[in-house]
């Protein structure tokens, strides 16, 4: 346990089962939260983490919702409120990509994706917030947006296009709301080993190529993201709201002009 003041908070984490937002809410009940875990489609892994958790001290519960629908996010606000008495830190995290030439993008791809990652974050915000407001509490919002809030990624627009979004949404709610001691912030993962990579990690051509993008040259873990937003959801960042908080290696950096090139 690093911050002592996280112990007995209650976190909400969409796409909590696997990659980022399993590791999250490992690190979250180590420091001694207890977890409402969403899961889309395994809930066999959601409940693996459950018991993983409960091994460790943990408390943790699993519940499926599709980060896109309201009604299926509100489960997510009253199962936090009856079994574990509120919310302390809600984590945007559930997001999904897929690969297309933008002139060939199938809308309906385009629709889900920007459904997923865009409308998702605003409606679990939208639901967090409307718990801290009514309830007069002080609260903190945590997207995990990406590198691509900021890098361009062709073949990726719909991707690109919603974690942009992600980016001014956090800015304008952190800013709507700070003055009620709401914090909003962002994290931007770079390149980081979850299921998400998996194929293209496996494959060593891609995994060089990815790497040749790192500064730090090498793929980050997600505890190294869970961490950081252990931080946010701590006391420690009290006066932090509205910033993306890259965890990269360094890959926003411009790693072209590495060794003095340009
Ligand atoms: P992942 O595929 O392992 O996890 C994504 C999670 O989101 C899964 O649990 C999935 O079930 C869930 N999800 C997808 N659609 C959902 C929906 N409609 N409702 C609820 N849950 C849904 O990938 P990950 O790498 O752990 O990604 C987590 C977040 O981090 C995503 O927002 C992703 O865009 C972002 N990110 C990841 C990387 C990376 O390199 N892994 C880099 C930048 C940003």
């Amino acid at each position: 346990m690093v911050f002592q003041e996280l112990k007995g908070k209650v976190a909400v984490i969409t796409g909590g089962s696997m990659g980022i937002g399993s590791a999250i809410a490992k690190r979250f009940a180590e420091e001694g939260m207890k977890v409402v875990i969403n899961y889309h489609s395994h809930p066999e892994a959601a409940q693996e983490l459950v018991e993983l958790l409960k091994e460790t001290g943990g408390e943790g519960i699993a519940v499926q919702a599709d980060v896109s629908s309201e009604a299926d996010v509100q489960k997510l606000v009253d199962t936090a409120v009856e079994h574990f008495g509120g919310i302390d830190v809600w984590v945007n995290n559930a997001g999904m990509e897929n690969k297309h030439n933008t002139h060939e993008l199938p809308l309906e791809d385009w629709k889900r994706v920007i459904d997923v990652n865009l409308t998702g974050v605003f409606i679990g915000a939208k639901a967090a917030l409307n718990y801290f407001v009514t309830n007069n509490k002080k609260g903190n919002i945590i997207n995990t947006s990406s590198v691509h809030e900021q890098i361009p990624w062709p073949t990726f627009a719909h991707y690109a296009a919603s974690k942009g979004g992600v980016k001014l949404f956090t800015e304008t709610v952190a800013m709507e709301y700070a003055a009620r001691d709401i914090r909003v912030n962002s994290i931007g993962p770079g390149a980081i080993n979850t299921p998400i990579n998996a194929k293209k990690f496996a494959d060593p051509k891609q995994l060089e190529a990815t790497t040749s993008m790192v500064p730090m040259q090498r793929i980050g873990d997600p505890s190294e993201v869970a961490a950081a937003a252990a931080w946010l959801a701590s006391d420690e960042s009290s006066y932090v709201t509205g910033i993306t908080l890259f965890v990269d290696g360094g890959m926003t950096l411009y790693p072209a002009f590495q060794d003095g090139k340009g």
